[in-house]
């Protein structure tokens, strides 16, 4: 095999390790790991074949490659057998020109690219579908990993039953009790992953399944699994892709646990290796101020790592006090010349229905993204004729209740300001049409 890659400690351990192999940490240092590729063997391929390379498998019919992540297998997983690829065509997701909120913000070159039209409406499928892939092949060759684990504010559970379920490996998933979404806990049900509900919050939850997954047999699934990673990665490709090969000025997204923030600089980075690029786009992460140890941190100008208690947050896959892949996250920033900024409740509940005014339909994590960009444009921290790439992370639809509070008004420490009440009228004709031309003599 030409491409080939492997496990090797973040913080530069000798010692390489099988992606095949059930390993999570570096058993030196107890750093996390990273995927390695072998950059010699891939730079033999020259910027100008890559780039055609990919763009020809762009909604490929031939297995596996109509996948926005398989279509760059040689950059994720480069040994994983066919048959072995468990995926859903997840990825090559719309990157959407924000026309219509970018001129409210005199953004020209405002874009959104919409990660949560996918099969669980999450990013989290670009991770899964390599992780649940690699335990597929690894199970075929005799492993004796039973299941895969994880906890989850969500999302992440979401992602893995149904993963597990396409590959028929059974799946465990630790949700906090009463804090995710309606949708998001059903999701893992309707899949029949194991569903376990605990008194806690994320990080407990995290810690839990840490200890359940010492046990060889039980494959954790969780984003310091940085198969994950290389997976969400592709979120990087797309976006370069889609703007014909162009880094863009900035990219702006909502971090928790700080997976996806390390995936998309990794991205960013191995095409920069590759010469597919030549500079890297700024990265600003965004925090809900509720649950803001990153953004501490960043004040602190990463001294030291700062871990909290996560307040409640209508950002709930974000609520997150001790973010896992913290070191990860802070290379980022640093080598990128990012920024950490957060958001109250009643800005990003704002900000989302200001972008949903405009055809979105933000998720509230988006939603976080998007009021922090506003508060960088007035802050003069991004200058509005940039090109700015917003991430979009989730679909709207698992959020309703959140949505369906600021529309009625009742959410906590929000003022709706572009709230749209329901009118209800008597089934009458004339009171009908009065009532519409008052609505669009508002409009007017
Ligand atoms: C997981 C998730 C995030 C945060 O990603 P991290 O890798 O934990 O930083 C943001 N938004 C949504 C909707 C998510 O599910
Ligand atoms: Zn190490």
């Amino acid at each position: 095999m030409e491409y080939n890659a492997h496990f090797s400690c973040v913080r530069g351990c000798p010692g390489e390790h099988s992606l095949y192999t059930v390993i999570y940490a570096c058993p030196d240092c107890g750093g996390l790991l990273q995927v390695r590729h072998n950059l010699k063997a891939l730079r033999r391929r020259g910027p100008q074949a890559w780039k055609q390379l990919m763009d020809a498998r762009v909604g490929s019919t031939e297995w596996p490659y109509g996948s926005g992540v398989w279509g760059m297998r040689e950059w994720v997983v480069p040994d994983l057998q066919d048959h072995n690829v468990v995926s859903m065509y997840e990825g090559n997701s719309n990157l959407f020109w924000a026309e219509r909120l970018g001129a409210k913000l005199g953004m020209p070159n405002l874009w959104v690219k919409l990660c949560g039209n996918s099969h669980t409406g999450s990013f989290k499928d670009l991770g899964m579908t390599v992780l649940v892939s690699v335990v597929k092949q690894m199970m075929a060759s005799g492993s004796p990993v039973r299941a895969v684990a994880c906890a989850s504010t969500g999302d992440t559970s979401a992602a893995l039953a149904a993963y597990a379920a396409a590959a028929g490996i059974p799946a465990i998933v630790f949700l906090p009790s009463d804090r995710v979404s309606r949708a998001q806990l059903i999701q893992p049900i309707a899949n029949g992953a194991h569903v376990l509900a605990l008194e806690t919050d994320f990080d407990g939850c995290m810690h839990i399944v840490r200890k359940v997954t010492q046990d060889n047999s039980i494959y954790l699934a969780n984003s310091m699994n940085s198969l994950r990673i290389e997976g969400q990665k592709s979120v990087a490709v797309e976006i370069v892709r889609q703007f014909d090969w162009e880094a863009p000025d900035w990219i702006v997204m909502p971090v928790g646990n700080l997976g996806n923030i390390s995936a998309l600089y990794k991205g960013f980075q191995l095409m920069k290796d590759l010469g597919i690029i030549t500079r890297m786009p700024r990265l600003a992460a965004a925090q809900a101020a509720r649950a803001n140890p990153f953004y501490q941190s960043f004040r602190n100008g990463f001294k030291e790592k700062v871990s909290l208690s996560a307040q409640s947050t209508l950002a709930s896959a974000i609520q997150i006090g001790n973010p896992v892949s913290y070191e990860k996250a802070v290379q980022a920033i640093r080598n990128t010349d990012g920024i950490v900024e957060e958001a109250s409740e009643h800005e990003l509940a704002n900000a989302g229905a200001l972008a949903d005014r405009t055809g979105m339909y933000t998720c509230p994590h988006t939603a976080v993204a998007l009021a922090v960009l506003f508060k960088l444009l007035r802050k003069g921290k991004i200058d509005p004729g940039r090109k700015v790439v917003v991430i979009s992370t989730a679909h709207g639809l698992k959020f309703t209740r959140a949505k369906l509070g600021y529309h009625h008004g009742t959410l906590e420490d929000v003022e709706s300001e572009h709230m749209n009440p329901l009118l209800t009228l008597p089934a009458d004709a004339g009171a009908v049409k009065t009532a519409i031309e008052r609505t669009l003599e508002a409009h007017a």
